[in-house]
């Protein structure tokens, strides 16, 4: 062979070396991931340290493809699971996620419902070896450089019967850095306003739009304390509910917020530094 061929056949090896070690060390960025599951809501995040957390399930077990796609072959286990109220359309997903997985943390309200979904979500989790917690206003959760902050419920509903468990849902705020996000599961506008009079910091880059795009959700208070970038909608193409509803579309474009809806765009992926969002 060629001295000169040796040479530059090295050379090149050396570069993929590098690169290999580069994309070692390079910092990841997080990733949160608005699945297009049909109708309901399941939101996979991604930690720069590869945290894995699921916002609700959605309402089947297509939650089970997303969730393939996303993470390793022989990756198992979620680090943590929050189940923001126990509908059918958030909670059927998880059910699927918890029989084929190992669950760390749960995060939930503890309110009652009287559904066979309901039933068995309680006795898996009873039988899943993890560590489950009853979300209330004021808990942080933190991985290292991210933290979620719990916003609502204002008081612990455990084993509370609440007619319609909507306007039960966990609110969280993600927050990286100069970066975050605010889940509001699908509460109705009494509770927003609830949370604008209350003076929570609300303002977040990304808001999850509660309830789908209802107009039982979406109020100008909220949307004047939050002051998103974008506004996701997660939705079924051709909902019986017709969600999102043209007022909160309207509003949305009133404020000048972008709307990344799940029924025309699939999964929406917002990848983040900290400092800047992307939308993929
Ligand atoms: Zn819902």
């Amino acid at each position: 062979m060629d001295k000169n061929f040796i040479l530059s056949f090295l050379l090149i090896c050396n570069i993929f070396s590098w690169l290999i070690v580069c994309d070692l060390i390079k910092p990841q960025p997080l990733e949160v991931i608005f699945f297009d599951i049909g109708q309901g809501d399941a939101i996979f995040i991604e930690t720069p340290q590869n945290y894995q957390i699921l916002i609700d399930g959605g309402p089947s077990s297509i939650i089970l493809e997303k969730l393939a796609q996303e993470m390793d072959f022989w990756d198992k286990t979620i680090d943590l699971i929050i189940l923001t109220h126990p509908e059918h359309d958030h909670i059927a997903g998880l059910i699927e996620v918890l029989k084929r997985y190992n669950v760390e943390n749960i995060v939930w309200t503890g309110v009652l419902r009287d559904t066979a979904e309901y039933k068995e979500w309680v006795r898996l989790i009873e039988n899943e070896d993890s560590n489950v917690k009853i979300a209330e206003a004021g808990q942080k959760i933190i991985t290292s450089r991210i933290f979620f902050e719990i916003l609502y419920p204002f008081e612990n509903l455990e084993r509370q019967n609440i007619k319609n468990t909507n306007n039960t849902s966990i609110i969280a705020r993600l927050i990286f850095n100069n970066i975050s996000f605010l889940f509001l599961g699908d509460v109705y506008k009494s509770i927003e306003r609830k949370l604008v009079k209350e003076n929570i910091y609300l303002d977040s880059n990304v808001l999850k739009v509660g309830h789908h795009g209802s107009k039982t959700s979406t109020s100008k208070e909220l949307l004047e304390a939050v002051v998103p970038e974008i506004a996701v909608i997660s939705a079924g193409k051709d909902n019986r509910y017709s969600h999102p509803h043209n007022e909160v579309l309207d509003i949305l474009n009133d404020y000048g917020i972008k709307v990344l809806r799940t029924d025309e765009l699939g999964d929406i992926k917002v990848i983040s530094d900290g400092n800047n969002i992307r939308v993929q």
